[in-house]
């Protein structure tokens, strides 16, 4: 089944609201197989809506639409799905006997404008919503199914696993789609790119499709066959065939983050984890805290903002200090030897660094991230485009990587390049 999502609202389209059931939609149908070609968002107008619907239904055989079901003047789903299909309105008076009811039980008198919730295109099947008041609705039509769900994303949710996604999983026949991700660190999207050109596949079966988010490139393969573990077989030789092109430039599958991996090493190894942290205030230990379980390895972190901070709680010697710049590499080795003495951790992270908008001793976006390990201590300098928040991002994601880098005994190899990872 070829399947449509229409999310209604004019606050979408203005950008007040993010179309997050967009997304909702997109992962439930393709988890479960099922085909999702065409996603659009379209105003609260009924002459557009219905043009939309029309033009849904004459190239899907499913459409799922999202919102305008409430019972204000701009909720207009149920008319415009009426008009599209010739389908007068009629009114269920066991439904808004219910909507009275609902009412009732929570002590208040109901507004008569509640009363268009009971209002359906002739043939819908209205479905009841256990997280609301507005049903859901589901019209067989000649040629394609329609499903009109709440704009709530935590209704629709609920109604989308209760209801749409049985139906078109269904109806999609057996066909399952399973998805790997490979996740890289190190290189330019372009790069990777570049190193997988002879293995990409934009059409087939498995497929590939790149994603780039805060530093890290993702490679996603995707593989449609009759059973799990058929897609599993056509997408293993892709995924080896990536991973051994791509080499150290993968850190993990699917939804693996750096935060869990570093986790992972540190409690495979039995190390503490500490941070030093200047110009990304407290970001690297906020990440590191964030998988459940942090506690078995992570004792804590100073954020030494100020020099005297610096100085005194990490013990950086004034020397290193005045000889080589707040923003060095040796200043930034001195942070991470400092804060695993001072927090008795086995591995710290320390980063110094010039975030922006004024350049502090080196020009904006110069970061320095050492790593301590009970092997040695190292450091790195980035030279990182964009704005301070940019900055301190990728400078957090760069910390980890380095960390996980650091901690497997293995460190960017071959002549270091400002600017690049590996
Ligand atoms: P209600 O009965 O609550 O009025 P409805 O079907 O009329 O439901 P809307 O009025 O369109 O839905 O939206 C209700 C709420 O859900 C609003 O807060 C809106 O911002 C949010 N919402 C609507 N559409 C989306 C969407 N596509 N993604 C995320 N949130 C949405
Ligand atoms: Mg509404």
């Amino acid at each position: 089944v070829i399947v449509e999502v229409l999310a209604v609202g004019t606050e979408l389209l203005l950008g007040h609201t993010v179309n997050t059931n967009a997304a909702t939609i997109g992962t439930k149908l393709a988890d479960a197989g099922v085909d999702l070609q065409y996603s659009s968002v379209i105003g609260d107008d009924h002459d557009r809506m219905v043009a939309a619907i029309r033009l849904a239904l004459s190239r899907a055989d499913a459409i799922v639409i999202t919102g305008g079901l409430g019972p204000t003047q701009d909720d207009i789903t149920r008319e415009a799905i009426s008009s599209a299909t010739d389908r007068p309105l009629r009114f269920s008076d066991e439904y808004a006997a219910r909507l009275k009811r609902w009412w009732e039980s929570r002590g208040r008198e109901m507004p008569e404008s509640n009363l268009k919730q009971a209002e359906y295109p002739e043939g819908a099947v209205l479905l009841d919503n256990p997280k609301g008041t507005a049903p859901a609705l589901q019209l067989e039509t000649d040629g394609a199914v329609i499903f009109a769900l709440p704009g709530v994303p935590a209704e629709l949710e609920v109604l989308l696993d209760l209801y749409v996604v049985p139906v078109l999983a269904e109806r999609a026949g057996e066909g399952v789609v399973v998805s790997r991700v490979i996740r890289t660190y190190g290189e330019s999207e372009s790069r990777i790119g570049e190193l997988l050109s002879d293995l990409y596949v934009a059409k087939g079966n498995p497929s590939m499709a790149f994603l780039a988010t805060a530093a890290e490139i993702k490679i996603r393969l995707t593989a449609h066959a009759s059973t799990s573990d058929d897609a599993e077989r056509l997408i293993a030789p892709l995924e080896s065939a990536v991973k051994e092109r791509l080499g150290r430039l993968v850190f993990g599958t699917d939804a693996e983050t750096i935060e869990e991996i570093v986790f992972g090493l540190a409690r495979e190894r039995g190390w503490t984890l500490a941070t030093a942290e200047s110009a990304t205030g407290g970001m690297v230990a906020s990440r590191l805290t964030k998988v459940p379980g942090s506690s078995q390895v992570f004792r804590g972190a100073i954020v030494a903002y100020h020099e005297d901070i610096k100085l005194m709680n990490l013990g950086v010697p004034a020397g290193i200090i005045e000889t080589h710049g707040v923003v060095s590499e040796p200043v930034a080795i001195a942070m991470a030897d400092g804060a695993a003495a001072a927090l008795g951790a086995d591995v710290a992270i320390s980063v110094t660094g010039s975030a922006g908008p004024d350049p502090q001793e080196q020009p904006v976006g110069t970061m320095v991230i050492a790593v301590h390990t009970p092997e040695q201590t190292m450091a790195r300098t980035l030279t990182l485009p964009g704005d301070r928040e940019r900055v301190r991002t990728y400078t957090t994601t760069g910390a980890l990587h380095l960390a996980r880098l650091a901690m497997s005994g293995e460190w960017w190899s071959g002549q270091p390049r400002r600017g690049r990872w590996v």
